[in-house]
């Protein structure tokens, strides 16, 4: 993370990941989290027992305010995070070692606990997945709070006043129950990624977020004035009254156009010439639905339901997958909700499927997505039979995941027919015509559509895995990160031959990767045949106006056009240059970091923040 030093010596200008877009002004609440300093404290042997009753004490205390707190959060995955905190404080293995330590050292239980955090934190650490490093914050915050409570301390309240930028080195699911009662206006922290708490914190809360700002909750001190740039990724500390002053009227801009797109969200997105696109949301967690329909989607392109395997000791029963779709269709009402099926394993880990990374070299390629559930049929039928059953409450619609080939498809349809079997013979009742649909996600899916589609009642696109699977580029690796260049002939040409197979089958062809919420492609993936755009929530007011202010002809000789250029390069001047021309506004206005790339160098803009 490259810092500019102002003339204090201190960097003003900090660079995180933009994980809820918008602009935020306001002074700094620091959340102040550091770690205690813990010196060992020598105890005789007779009073072992008694310091193992104050740690059993503490637990008992630590468990019960997460209760108290899990109580006050709104129904949903972060109440599903503290349980999971509960759960670890129950880890009787975490008990067993604090008392080895405290039995065999002599040594008191607040430097025994530490040490054991330490040591699962460093071993979480270690993971290659993501999702198992951001937990080991979890453990970290867990053994801060039974800290607390064995040192006798209040647990510290977190009352940010309204208008404040909450600043923190991350935030718990704690934190967040003290949070939704504020009036904050946005959310910086130092560690996370798009998948972790204060992500999805801010997400659910539809702040400007950013995370993964090295050191911040150290470099900005209460009260400073913070400029947060939640559409590039940027922080700037204490701003000059005329950068104040530049920044106000970014944010009053943004703020309009945002309300300006919003107003049209009722109205229904449809090129000027009449042509009809439906758009819809990507969500991963109940909490998201609400925003999904007040920024208008028409239902739910993609739900990503890995999320009901993460931070938990057991996989999800059919009845918990029963209850959780029901609810989902009951607040998404009329509108349909496609679920996908899980999609584990690569960059969707959860502990629960015990993985070793040294079994797989190439993750994204090994046992994942589809191949998957066909491995652990148990939890396929088990999610199979609640989606069925919740298909009475509402129009849901399955989607598999990673499809590669027909025999595999045919296989995963089996499955489908057999949980619908198993539901027969148990007598419950269930939806007999549940559409199934297929992600394409993988080139051979995509050169095969003709062939698959004439087994699936609708196909969705999934660019982020399509794009890293023909272009080769590892999508969590930022040192490949530049070749990701959608309008590379490849892609375009696979895109056009999906679509072309869904139109001739009569079935729908929606495109639900991150290329969606982009304003720059809108016109080519339209152009290109695709009928769904399924994209995150707050996206949305703003692809709609684009396609609303739009003529279908203009879309379909962009694509003539941009399939004729030589190469990837011309094709981006061709792009780019025309809808920058044509919707200025609505490319400043989201798109997330990878705008600030095309637009603006990160040292040029520093030069002109720092
Ligand atoms: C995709 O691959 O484009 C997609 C939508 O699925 P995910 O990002 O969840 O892999
Ligand atoms: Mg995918």
């Amino acid at each position: 993370m490259s810092r500019r030093a102002d003339r204090h010596g201190r960097g003003r200008t900090l660079r995180g990941i933009a994980v809820s877009s918008g602009i935020a002004i306001g002074p700094a609440y620091v959340v102040d989290r550091r770690k205690q300093h813990i010196e060992p404290r020598d105890i005789e042997r007779a009073e072992t027992d008694e310091e193992l009753a104050r740690f059993e004490a503490a637990l008992a205390e630590t468990q019960s305010q997460l209760k108290t707190i899990e109580g006050r959060l709104p129904h949903g995955e972060h109440q599903q995070i503290l349980r999971a905190q509960q759960l670890m404080l129950e880890d009787p293995d975490l008990a067993g070692r604090v008392a080895e330590i405290v039995l065999e050292e002599l040594i008191g239980a607040e430097c025994a606990l530490a040490r054991v955090a330490d040591e699962i934190r460093e071993m979480l650490e270690q993971a290659d997945a993501e999702h198992f490093r951001e937990r080991s914050t979890d453990i970290t915050q867990l053994a801060e709070r039974v800290l607390e409570n064995l040192l006798g301390h209040e647990p510290q309240a977190l009352r940010p006043p309204a208008g404040a930028v909450v600043i923190a080195h991350d935030l718990s699911p704690a934190d967040t129950a003290e949070m939704v009662r504020s009036d904050i206006v946005g959310i910086v922290t130092a560690v996370g990624g798009i998948t972790g708490h204060s992500a999805i914190i801010a997400r659910s809360m539809e702040l400007p977020a950013v995370v993964g700002v090295d050191d911040v909750d150290l470099v900005v001190a209460r009260g400073d004035t913070v400029v947060l740039d939640a559409i590039h990724g940027v922080v700037l500390l204490r701003p000059s009254e005329v950068e104040l002053e530049e920044w106000n009227e970014a944010r009053r801009q943004y703020d309009e156009f945002e309300d300006q797109v919003q107003r049209e969200h009722g109205l229904p997105a449809m090129t000027r010439c009449g042509q009809r696109v439906t758009l819809r949301a990507n969500v991963a967690l109940t909490e998201e639905v609400a925003s999904s329909r007040f920024h208008g989607a028409e239902g739910v392109g993609l739900y990503r339901t890995e999320f009901l395997y993460m931070g938990r000791d057991s996989a999800p029963n059919e009845e918990e997958h029963y209850r959780h779709a029901k609810d989902v269709l009951r607040k998404m009402a009329p509108y349909p909700v496609v679920f996908r099926t899980f999609d584990l394993g690569s960059d969707k880990q959860t502990a629960l499927l015990d993985y070793d990374s040294d079994a797989e070299a190439n993750p994204a390629m090994g046992v994942r997505g589809l191949r998957l559930a066909l491995t652990n049929r148990e939890w396929f039928l088990s999610q199979l039979r609640g989606l069925l059953r919740a298909a009475l409450h509402g129009p849901l619609r399955i989607m598999l995941p990673m499809v590669t080939s027909l025999p595999e498809l045919k296989l995963a349809l089996e499955v489908v027919d057999q949980a619908r079997q198993q539901l027969e013979d148990d007598r419950l009742a269930y939806a007999q015509d549940v559409p199934v649909g297929m992600m394409v996600e993988v080139p051979s899916a995509a050169l095969e559509a003709q062939r698959l589609a004439r087994y699936v009642d609708f196909m969705s696109i999934g660019t982020n895995d399509l794009i890293q699977y023909t272009l080769a580029i590892d999508r969590e690796n930022d040192d490949v990160a530049y070749l990701y260049r959608p309008l590379q002939s490849a892609i375009l040409q696979l895109i056009q031959r999906v679509s072309e197979a869904g139109r001739e089958a009569g079935i729908p062809v929606s495109l639900c990767g991150e290329l969606a919420a982009d304003p720059r492609y809108t016109w080519v993936l339209l152009g290109l045949g695709v009928t769904e755009l399924s994209m995150h929530p707050s996206a949305i007011p703003v692809i709609k106006n684009i396609i609303r202010s739009s003529d279908y002809d203009d879309m379909v000789s962009l694509v003539r056009e941009v399939l004729e250029v030589e190469d990837v390069d011309d094709a981006e001047r061709l792009v780019l240059g025309k809808m920058r021309a044509r919707f200025p506004e609505h490319l400043d206005h989201g798109g997330g970091q990878r705008l600030a790339t095309e637009e603006q160098e990160p040292e040029q803009q520093e030069e002109e923040s720092g």
